[in-house]
């Protein structure tokens, strides 16, 4: 089934130039790009974004790290689109995430982890309203 996901290039992807190389991966497995755009993220926004987290120990140290620099915010679509780039990414810790996904390969450890993307087609949805507007979304 065809459907959207939202990613963000997080800002370790941005530092260490990663773009080609994980847009690449989701380009080459089908996906296509039908919104991108560079944000500066804020507190604001993260504490919407990431409210199930919110008062986890770690967060503000995530929030540190996800202002930290610019970042890419894309929409991909595709078959399947939402679990497949879950499994492209590999799992939230980069520790345990298998060699061969992107944050097995590029991420340091459960926090700099380079790339965000949507966990159920309920939360793409969301995440997509909370991030683009209708106009800038092309397809
Ligand atoms: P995911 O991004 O894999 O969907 P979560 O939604 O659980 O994972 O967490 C959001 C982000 O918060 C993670 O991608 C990571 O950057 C950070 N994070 C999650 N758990 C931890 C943790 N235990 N310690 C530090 N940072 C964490």
């Amino acid at each position: 089934m065809e459907e959207k996901t939202f990613i963000i290039l997080k800002p370790d992807c941005m530092e260490k130039k990663l773009l080609p190389v994980v847009m690449a991966k989701f380009l080459n497995a089908g996906l296509d790009i039908v919104a991108c755009k560079m944000s500066q993220l804020d507190e604001k926004i993260l504490a919407e974004h990431y409210a199930h987290i919110v008062d986890k120990p770690f967060y503000p140290p995530l929030v540190a790290y996800m202002t930290r620099k610019p970042v890419i915010m894309a929409i991909l679509k595709g078959d399947n689109a939402v679990l497949r780039v879950r499994k492209l990414l590999g799992c939230t810790n980069s520790l345990e995430a298998p060699a061969g996904t992107i944050r097995g390969e590029y991420g340091v450890d459960t926090r700099e982890n380079v790339v965000h993307a949507s966990d159920s087609p309920e939360n793409a949805k969301i995440e997509i309203a909370r991030f683009f507007d209708k106009a800038e979304i092309f397809g």
